[in-house]
């Protein structure tokens, strides 16, 4: 089986019509009421995408694309040392990669420094597609210390590492929309993918909310971690930090300046850490 990443413009245009799709869905069936107007957002979330994207050319891609090759060359990882079928690498690679992200998720949100970075994420006061192309550039560059350690003990291709970038952006995209999908599909997607209602739960200005449904893909994760909380009310849901409220807070400029200047704590000391929560995929809201 040849080990080439898919072609660029493959992921390129399968994320690109996915965006497409969402946004087109978003002003059919919005799931959450605006708090700003969406061009200005979009655009904003954009012009922060493009600066992540240029940051992952010079850095993610040569570096992991060669690390990759040489892990598959040289048959490095716990994929290769169990010597398992062929067929059964990728689909395996995939999945490790998702439960491994689950890990740095947790850490991104639990490590202080790098919670200076994924905050930029989630300060963002609505919650739809474009969020999900909205992480810090230094974020990312930071964050291809992780993938390294991801491919090189996993053991994964450069084609199944392009595979899970692909099915990860789409899921993203997909979880972070401001879609309203008829409740009793929702439900039946939660039990084993990230859904819009679930993921705008982890975006909450709740801290005992926004500690939990950590997963990017496979809700099975948060399931095994405890972490899933699905019986909020998505009328009930103020999409933020609380520390990050004010319209200034939001402007371009702010949010690219945000990792390197004093912050505020993110939430009140008074909120609670951790909260029992439902996790039946029946006891998701509307
Ligand atoms: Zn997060």
């Amino acid at each position: 089986m040849s080990r080439a990443p898919l072609p660029l413009w493959l992921s390129g245009a399968v994320v690109a019509a996915t965006f497409g799709v969402l946004l087109w869905l978003e002003q059919r069936r919005p799931l959450r009421a605006p708090v700003e107007p969406k061009a200005r957002r979009v655009a904003r979330n954009l012009a922060v995408l493009a600066l992540g994207t240029a940051a992952l050319a010079l850095t993610e891609r040569p570096v992991i694309g060669a690390l990759s090759a040489r892990v598959a060359a040289r048959r490095w990882g716990l994929l290769h040392q169990a010597a398992l079928p062929g067929w059964l690498e990728l689909p395996l690679a995939v999945v490790l990669l998702d439960y491994t992200l689950y890990v740095w998720h947790v850490l991104v949100h639990r490590v202080s420094w790098l919670w200076r970075f994924h905050l930029v994420h989630h300060v963002d006061r609505d919650l739809d597609a474009s969020t999900a192309l909205r992480f810090h550039a230094a974020e990312l560059v930071i964050s291809i210390t992780w993938r390294a350690a991801q491919v090189l003990v996993i053991g994964v291709s450069p084609l199944a590492f392009s595979v899970w970038q692909t099915a990860l952006q789409v899921s993203t995209l997909f979880h972070h929309s401001n879609v309203r999908l008829p409740l009793a599909l929702e439900r039946g997607l939660v039990r084993v993918l990230v859904t819009p209602r679930m993921h705008g739960i982890h975006h909450s200005t709740l801290r005992g909310e926004t500690d939990a449904n950590w997963s990017s893909g496979l809700t099975l994760w948060d399931r095994l971690h405890g972490t899933l909380c699905l019986d909020v009310p998505q009328a009930e849901i103020t999409i933020g930090v609380p520390a990050h409220r004010a319209p200034e807070d939001a402007t371009l400029p702010s949010i690219l300046l945000l990792p390197f200047v004093s912050q505020p704590p993110s939430w009140p000391t008074t909120d609670a850490a951790t909260r029992r929560c439902g996790a039946r995929p029946d006891e998701l809201l509307p």
